[in-house]
């Protein structure tokens, strides 16, 4: 058919000159990707002309949707005064200013250009703050792909290793030795292992890194006692809590980690902040943030980025987070509330081993019968990644409806609820389907 000849043709050129044809395996698709053509608020139309209601939003980055209008209005102001200068600009102080108001721990911060770079950045601050090498961090969570971060960030069971003391797992081939040796893997929300594992390396820990609501982890919230029991760890060993809410700032107002009383020290963040542009960004506790201050008469850590804080996201960001304000917050996590209340009525409806997890507005569907409480409870084996697969296939060609490739959702506020009950019927028929 036309659709498929296209998106081979295109593909194929792709091919010649891309590695893999796709600069980002997120898109990849057999036999071809799809190709975007055009987007607006919560839909997403293809170069053949098929639209589709968007619950992955470029990945839980895009919190209004597509060409959101006042986004588009100030962006498009900003570029006709040109995209980045060898200088410093001012939207960046605003931003700086909106976003250190608005989260009680962000007492400094940095902007990056992605995730990965601002977990590479607060990995580089908090060893600069320390004085040590290694870090902790939990079996399966993804934290982009600095190498350190991306140690255990999936696994083959096989690799595992015993849950007392799970292996550092590399992902990238020839991933040196002293990489692996300087991660400290721990099974996320086991707070009596976890404690016994960091007490094996305390003294070197420069920060234990913890995602509070762990998409690859299986998208459930840390505990408020592992959130507490990391905490207090720390601070009896001298160790930074680092917080990665590249996903997570959407949780709440003031992020996912207005959820628990004690603050980290450092934050990683992005997605969402950047309005719809490539951004990352570093913040937390002024002592610590000072080993980025080139003030110093010691730099403990030098640096720089070409289109770090360019005005183009920083502008785009600062419309983005004002219009994501308390009470937009509310509607689409009270819109997630409903889409998984309804969900879970066609579970039970279709009679089908299906369990929702999830906070704020990001919810996942496993084909799980119980809602998984541990990585390793919420590991896919190989059948039910291909039962995920085909259900995500028949929603996205059938029903219209793209969501993240592990069968979650994460909304934006152009969302209403049509498209809600929408998904949920398009589930009913895709669990009888
Ligand atoms: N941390 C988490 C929790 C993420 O989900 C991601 C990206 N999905 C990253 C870090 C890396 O962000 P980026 O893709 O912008 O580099």
């Amino acid at each position: 058919d036309k659709e498929k000849r296209s998106g081979d043709r295109i593909y194929k050129e792709a091919c010649d000159v891309i590695a893999g044809g796709v600069s980002r395996n997120t898109v990849f698709r057999r036999p071809h990707p799809y190709y975007a053509a055009s987007a607006s608020g919560c839909y997403v139309t293809d170069i053949e002309g098929v639209s589709r209601i968007d619950f992955a939003n470029n990945m839980a980055s895009l919190i209004h949707g597509h060409a959101h209008p006042e986004i588009n209005k100030a962006v498009t102001e900003q570029l006709q005064r040109g995209t980045a200068y060898t200088m410093a600009t001012t939207p960046e102080i605003a931003f700086a200013q909106l976003l250190n108001k608005r989260i009680p721990s962000f007492e400094k911060i940095r902007f990056v250009n992605s995730g990965t770079e601002a977990v590479m950045t607060l990995i580089k601050a908090a060893r600069a703050y320390t004085g040590r090498e290694k870090i902790a961090k939990a079996e399966g969570a993804y934290h982009g792909s600095y190498d350190y971060a991306e140690v255990s960030q999936t696994s083959n069971p096989s690799n595992w290793g015993d849950p007392d003391q799970p292996n550092s797992v590399p992902v990238a081939n020839a991933t040196p030795q002293s990489v692996l040796d300087n991660v400290v893997v721990y099974p996320y929300n086991d707070l009596e292992r976890t404690l016994a594992i960091l007490d094996n390396h305390a003294g070197d820990i420069a920060c234990v890194l913890v995602d509070p609501v762990p998409h690859r982890v299986g998208l459930f919230p840390g505990t408020q006692k592992f959130i507490a029991g990391l905490y207090d760890w720390t601070r009896e060993n001298g160790a930074l809590l680092a917080f990665d809410e590249v996903v997570t700032l959407r949780v709440n107002y003031g992020g996912a980690q207005a959820d628990y009383p004690d603050k980290p020290d450092l934050t990683a963040t992005g997605k969402i902040i950047g309005g719809g542009f490539p951004v990352g960004a570093v913040a937390g506790r002024s002592d610590v943030m000072r080993v980025l201050d080139p003030r110093e008469s010691r730099l403990l850590f030098p640096h720089s980025g070409t289109f770090s804080a360019n005005p183009v996201t920083m502008t785009a960001g600062y419309a983005a987070m004002s219009l994501f304000d308390e009470k937009a917050v509310e509607r689409i996590n009270d819109l997630a509330g409903m889409a998984v209340g309804q969900i879970n009525e066609a579970v039970s409806v279709a009679d089908v081993p299906v369990s929702v997890t999830g906070a704020g507005s990001m919810f996942r569907i496993h084909l799980k019968e119980s809602s998984p409480e541990s990585y390793r409870e919420a590991y896919q084996p190989a059948e039910e990644t291909a039962l995920i697969k085909e259900l995500l296939d028949y929603l996205y060609m059938q029903e219209q409806i793209m969501m993240i490739n592990t069968c979650t959702c994460m909304l934006s506020t152009a969302i209403t609820e049509d498209e809600i009950v929408r998904l949920s019927e398009a589930m009913l028929n895709g669990f009888r389907h």
